[in-house]
């Protein structure tokens, strides 16, 4: 299985193992190789297999595209499609301080909400939803990938694990130690949307302590002026404190201006 692939560089080191560009022989066509280290134990291997089997799950034009996995010498090896345009971190860097017209943002928003909505019909919470995690093409698409934290809706989880990476997005509820639900992964859109408006995130501190108190108090600078009152409705909405009072995906993207837009990703 493994020879069927060229190497080209790798892209992305972390925990888990690497990302490496790659190339099938005797194509041009260019992929993603995630290589996951396989741990000993049946729970460690149960939780990477899941990346694997929730992956596959997804067809969608904004969901990064699965396209084969398999198992050698102790890795665990998924092929995927390979986003050319990075991902949304990097892009938001690359804008310095110069914000997005509201056009940009409302285009941007909407195939994330896409991809999360198809994401959340099959019963699946993403549960690591950021920036990083969203990529982009040079033609303009954008797709939810990394489903290393993805789980299925109403299996029992372990939170513990989980957690250990960037706090910025983590709900209130999850703070509380409650369990986490599809409401969530709003809170974490609602992250990123208000990312897309003003390029920063919008709970940081310097301590701890002190970002978990303005999570759960909600108190979060208010978007630029230049952008509509429903922007600003929306993000108030998705960072309701309790999880029951935010909106779904599909009550996000039934709001006119995102409804209007739909139709342009179909
Ligand atoms: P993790 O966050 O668990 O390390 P990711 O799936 O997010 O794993 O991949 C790590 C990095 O590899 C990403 O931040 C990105 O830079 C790169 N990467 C992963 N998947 C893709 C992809 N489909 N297209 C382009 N780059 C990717
Ligand atoms: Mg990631």
């Amino acid at each position: 299985m493994m020879d069927t692939y060229t190497v080209l560089k790798i892209i992305g080191e972390g925990s888990f193992g690497r990302a490496l560009l790659v190339q099938k022989h005797n194509e041009s066509q260019q992929y993603v190789m995630k290589e996951i280290h396989l741990s000993k134990n049946a729970s460690g291997l149960q939780r990477s297999r899941r990346e694997a089997i929730l992956l596959a799950k997804m067809k969608h034009p904004n969901i990064v595209a699965f396209l084969d996995s398999f198992e050698a010498d102790g890795h665990l090896y998924i092929v995927m499609e390979y986003c050319d345009g990075g991902d949304l971190t990097q892009r938001l860097l690359q804008q310095k301080e110069r914000l997005f017209p509201e056009e940009m943002v409302l285009n941007l928003f909407v195939q994330i909400c896409l991809g999360m909505k198809h994401i959340h019909d099959k019963r699946v919470l993403h549960r690591d939803i950021k920036s990083k995690n969203i990529f982009l093409t040079k033609n303009g698409v954008v797709k939810l990938g990394d489903f290393g934290s993805a789980h299925l809706l109403n299996s029992p989880m372990a939170f513990a694990h989980t957690y250990v990476g960037t706090p910025y997005y983590v709900s209130p509820e999850i703070w509380e130690n409650k369990p986490y639900n599809n409401k969530s992964d709003i809170w974490a859109l609602g992250c990123v949307l208000y990312e897309l408006c003003t390029l920063r995130h919008p709970f940081q501190s310097n301590s701890w302590k002190n970002l978990i108190l303005k999570i759960c108090n909600g108190s979060y600078t208010p978007i630029p002026r230049q952008y509509s009152y429903e922007l600003q409705y929306v993000i108030k909405q998705m960072f309701k404190r309790n999880p029951k009072d935010r909106p779904s995906v599909s009550t996000i993207l039934a709001r006119n201006c995102f409804s209007k837009l739909i139709s342009k990703f179909l």
